[in-house]
């Protein structure tokens, strides 16, 4: 039989499809199409593609339940986590079709030539290789601004989310996109990867993933003089002050730690909380950790479905068991649950400290590790202290003082009283270990551009 993509229920552990992997031919075939149709694409005017850009929101839009319903299936994520993933799509096809023509207009500048600006023009094809964590918003968010530049892309998405990948192909097909210019790359075996990265047809690199996938896609890339983009791991810090409101605060270190079951690289990975209100803040935490609804993702109740893959529970278990080794205080959870499919409880781990591995480790799962800050300086010593730099949040009732602390940690992003999220206005991406280039925003569409001095003496 040929070989195929097997994808499993995570909340039964059930195999419930399968799809049949692309033999070379196949991926020839599909980087030829692409490469076809971006010599078409890349020639229209920029209004031009903003027809399919409205009518992809338009799709996603009346299309949301059957997404939300793919998305739940394939990767566990509770199905009201799933529309809201679904609708932030359309979100951003809506911010790039009223914006990307004032993004991408020539840039006029004052030399000694006749006329001189600066044009942004596309490169050609992106390889997009993809997580399952947001398995629509992380494609589109590379795919709206990219082919909207006039670029084409192939889609290499993680293997287990293999539905979504067709899926969002077919809406970019039925939105009225080129054929073939948004095309999937079903392959599972990641040696087929770097001889792609090497065609001469494909122009540039992205991923979102974990550093050893940046790590080795970039060197892949290196060999071949591409362009890559990386948005990585994080362990974000979210930094309590004594001042801060903790009717507030408290809900919202849950939602920045648990949304997705813990699985997003903006997670809250890191309560960093000051002495003096330490204790009260794990008394408040703890009752709202234990009182999550764990379940099936189907049910529009559930607030933390299972991870992903079952391997993630392993990993989970192991960095939970060492933390408590090294010291740390079990408060609540701390075992994967006595039923099928990959359900860990939702777990608090205080007194954790800087050289423990909940700390030194991302933790991509539902544990909520909980340090004590000295102060205020310490809490940002102890922010710094990790390879990682995506995002950082700080809550108190000093704003200013909010921003001159959260000045002094490294980081891609910094939130004061908010929870830290992407947004399609904003640009998205780490530093450090987290990662390079920025995604979203003007920054983020002209990262897949060909940024051209025109000077007309
Ligand atoms: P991976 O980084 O392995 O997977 C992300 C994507 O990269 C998938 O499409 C995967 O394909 C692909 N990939 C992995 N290795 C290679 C390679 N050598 N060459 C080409 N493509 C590759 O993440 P995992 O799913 O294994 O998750 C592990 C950890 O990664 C998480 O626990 C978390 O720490 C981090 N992560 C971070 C994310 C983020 O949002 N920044 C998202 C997901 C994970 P395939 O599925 O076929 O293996």
């Amino acid at each position: 039989a040929p070989p195929v993509i097997e994808l499993v229920d995570p909340a039964t552990g059930e195999p419930w499809d399968q799809i049949p992997v692309m033999d070379p031919a196949a991926v020839e075939a599909a980087i030829s199409g692409a490469a076809a149709a971006f010599d078409s694409w890349s020639t229209t005017t920029v209004e031009a593609r903003l027809d399919p850009l409205r009518r992809l929101a338009t799709l996603l839009r009346d299309e949301v339940d059957e997404h939300a319903l793919l998305i739940s299936r394939e990767m566990g994520k509770p199905i009201a986590e799933a529309r809201g993933e679904v609708l932030k799509c359309a979100l951003a096809c809506d911010y790039y079709a009223e914006n990307a023509e004032q993004f991408l207009a020539p840039a006029l500048v004052e030399t000694n030539a006749k006329r001189s600006w600066v044009g942004y023009e596309p490169i050609g094809l992106v390889l997009a290789i993809m997580p399952w964590n947001f398995p629509y918003w992380q494609v589109l968010r590379f795919a709206v601004p990219a082919l909207t530049a006039g670029n084409g892309g192939l889609l290499k998405h993680a293997a287990n989310v293999t539905g979504s990948a067709l899926a969002i192909e077919g809406l970019f097909r039925r939105a009225g996109y080129p054929e073939g210019l948004l095309t999937t790359l079903v392959i599972d075996d990641h040696a087929l990867v770097p001889p792609v990265i090497a065609d001469p047809r494909v122009a540039a690199v992205t991923l979102t993933g974990s550093e050893r996938a940046g790590a080795a896609v970039a060197a892949a890339a290196g060999t071949a003089l591409k362009k890559t983009v990386l948005e990585l791991g994080g362990s974000d810090p979210f930094i309590i002050l004594a001042d801060a409101d903790l009717d507030a605060v408290v809900p919202f270190a849950v939602q920045s730690r648990f949304v997705n079951a813990g699985q997003s690289c903006l997670c809250a990975k890191r309560l960093i909380v000051e002495d003096a209100i330490y204790d009260e803040v794990l008394e408040r935490i703890v009752p709202l950790v234990a009182a999550l609804r764990v379940g099936n993702p189907l049910d529009p109740s559930t607030q933390i479905g299972p991870l992903a893959k079952e391997a993630f529970v392993d990993d989970i278990e192991r960095q939970v068991s060492t933390t408590l080794s090294e010291g740390a205080r079990l408060l609540v959870g701390g075992e994967r649950m006595d039923q099928a499919g990959n359900y860990y409880a939702p777990t608090v781990l205080g007194d954790v400290t800087r050289e423990m591995t909940a700390f030194r480790e991302e933790t991509f799962g539902p544990v909520l590790p909980v340090v004590r800050a000295r102060d205020a300086v310490h809490a940002v010593e102890l922010a710094n202290d990790t390879a990682y730099g995506l995002a950082a949040s700080i809550w108190t009732s000093d704003v200013d003082r909010g921003i001159a602390l959260g000045q002094q940690i490294r980081s891609g992003a910094l939130f004061v009283n908010s929870v830290p999220a992407s947004d399609a206005r904003m640009p998205f991406g780490g530093i450090k270990n987290s990662g390079y280039g920025r995604e979203l925003s003007r920054e983020g569409l002209l990262e897949f551009t060909n940024v051209r001095t025109n000077w007309i003496a």
